[in-house]
């Protein structure tokens, strides 16, 4: 091994997702050498089966279609949103930093990036949901890896590597010729750096780890990608790292039995209702994606219908997610309530009567027993209706750290050199299903990584 020569490079980075990517287009904004390491670049990862969709409060783009929004008014929706469960280490650096992520991304990198004015979502006060058009993650993705690969600066390498850890203080010993950061290694390959970010992903693809840290998920559909296996989180726990929200996840309300498909969050913001097998409503729809995900997997066999019409099939055009599931086959269409009850097999007289009172609610003339405060619209021919369950998209927990992305030690100190952001990082908001507001994931790996690409090369 030490018969190779080493690769020098400013920053390796471990992952190349939503978060790894990100940081190295930002690094190697400021002229940093970036290694980028990526065993699993043929598995999609969640970046790419993600619906795409960041917010971005105060962006330019927004701000040019008249969007009156602030980074403030963001955080303000999130911790209304999850009181008493944000993650206060880096909240309002997130939310500061996301114009200017979306900006070197748009401006710097000429990115497709679009504000999407007709994305509305729960907990969200405004509109500020970006993405490419339509939105899609498997098309940021795309548009991300050729980005990278298009750049001098960053170097790929597409095999597993194992870490050492030279900081002299925690973690391992100190080696010759090479007394402080990291090196990479593999057959026949060597990397040394001074900075490392920890960008692998969360551990949603670890039965193990789910079963451990989310214990009501255990055993649950998981949404995600397999890559979510948990190994580079479990790196800087070996160095001794603090996590915090470890329970806390991307719930998936939306999603179509199977997990291949799945109908995206905004269906409830624009009027749909879900009944159980029995016709009857059982929740306030209009909870969140995530916070959904445990209701409908307490509904019998796991699943529920997701009833809306074509009216508001017709404000999804740009949402690639439902998209899919249109082209799938899992959305029914019937000219009246009774039909589409038979297609489905529902009780007819209780999903008529559930429409009803959704309509009733909606034209203000009773309130609902569920507590939902906006019906949106009633409800009209002719209807649709998808069968969905709920899913464990991916985890929020991870390792903590300060609003640069520096990963701190159990003992309260800075780790020297260790960065982390996207889901092996703790995310923005937690607490089991309930914590996650709409976007979370891709504001905290484009926020936090645009600070960490800033803090880097300053040590
Ligand atoms: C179904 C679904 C829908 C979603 N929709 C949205 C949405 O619309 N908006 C939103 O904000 N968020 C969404 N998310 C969340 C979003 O996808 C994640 O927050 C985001 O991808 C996290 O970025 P990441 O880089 O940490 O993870 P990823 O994008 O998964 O990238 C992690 C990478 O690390 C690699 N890796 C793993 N182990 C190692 C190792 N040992 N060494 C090196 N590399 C390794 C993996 O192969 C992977 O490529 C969704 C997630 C899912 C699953």
């Amino acid at each position: 091994m030490s018969a190779v020569p080493p690769i020098q490079t400013d920053i390796a980075i471990l992952g190349a997702g939503a978060a790894g990517m990100f940081v190295a287009l930002a690094a190697q904004a400021r002229g940093l050498s970036v290694t980028l390491v990526e065993p699993m670049a043929d598995t999609p990862n969640n970046f790419a089966i993600s619906g795409g969709l960041f917010p971005a409060a105060g962006s330019s783009l927004q701000s040019a279609a008249g969007v009156k929004d602030a980074p403030a008014a963001w955080l303000e929706d999130l911790r209304a949103f999850a009181p008493g469960m944000v993650n206060e280490h880096i909240a309002e650096a997130v939310a500061q930093a996301l114009p200017s992520a979306t900006a070197l991304l748009v401006d710097r990198y000429q990115a497709p990036i679009r504000f999407l004015a007709d994305v509305v979502a729960p907990g969200h006060s405004q509109t500020r949901f970006h993405s490419v058009e339509p939105a899609s993650g498997t098309a940021m993705h795309a548009w991300f890896r050729a980005a990278c690969r298009a750049q001098a600066g960053i170097r790929w390498v597409e095999e597993r590597v194992e870490v050492e850890r030279r900081a002299g203080g925690v973690g391992s010993g100190v080696a010759s010729g090479f007394a402080s950061g990291f090196e990479l290694h593999a057959p026949g390959l060597r990397i040394q750096a001074p900075q490392l970010v920890l960008a692998g992903g969360g551990f949603g693809g670890n039965p193990e780890l789910v079963a451990r840290f989310i214990p009501g998920m255990a055993g649950a559909l998981h949404n995600g990608s397999p890559t979510q296996d948990g190994s580079v989180l479990a790196l800087g726990l070996s160095w001794g790292a603090q996590v915090w929200g470890m329970d806390g996840y991307q719930g998936q309300g939306h999603t179509n039995p199977g997990g291949v498909t799945r109908l995206g969050m905004s269906i409830p913001t624009l009027g749909g209702i879900l009944v159980n097998k029995q016709g009857q409503r059982f929740v306030a729809e209009d909870i969140g994606p995530s916070a959904l995900a445990p209701w409908v997997l307490a509904q019998e066999g796991g699943q529920a219908l997701e009833v809306f019409d074509a009216a508001i099939e017709s404000q999804l055009g740009n949402h690639g997610a439902y998209q899919q599931a249109v082209k799938a086959g899992c959305v029914m269409t019937h000219d009246t309530i009774e039909g589409l009850a038979a297609m489905a097999g529902v009780d007819p007289q209780a999903l008529a009567q559930s429409v009803a009172h959704a309509a009733r609610c909606a034209r203000s003339e009773g309130a609902d027993e569920l507590g939902r405060k906006s019906f949106a619209r009633v409800l009209g021919s002719p209807f649709k209706a998808s069968w969905v369950t709920g899913a464990l998209s991916h985890t929020q927990g991870g390792l903590l750290t300060s609003p640069d992305g520096e990963v701190l030690h159990t003992s309260g100190e800075v780790m020297p050199g260790v960065y982390a952001v996207g889901g092996c990082a703790a995310g923005l908001s937690g607490r089991g299903a309930d914590g996650y507001l709409p976007g979370n994931g891709l504001a905290q790996a484009f926020g936090l990584g645009w600070r960490v690409a800033q803090a880097l090369g300053r040590a």
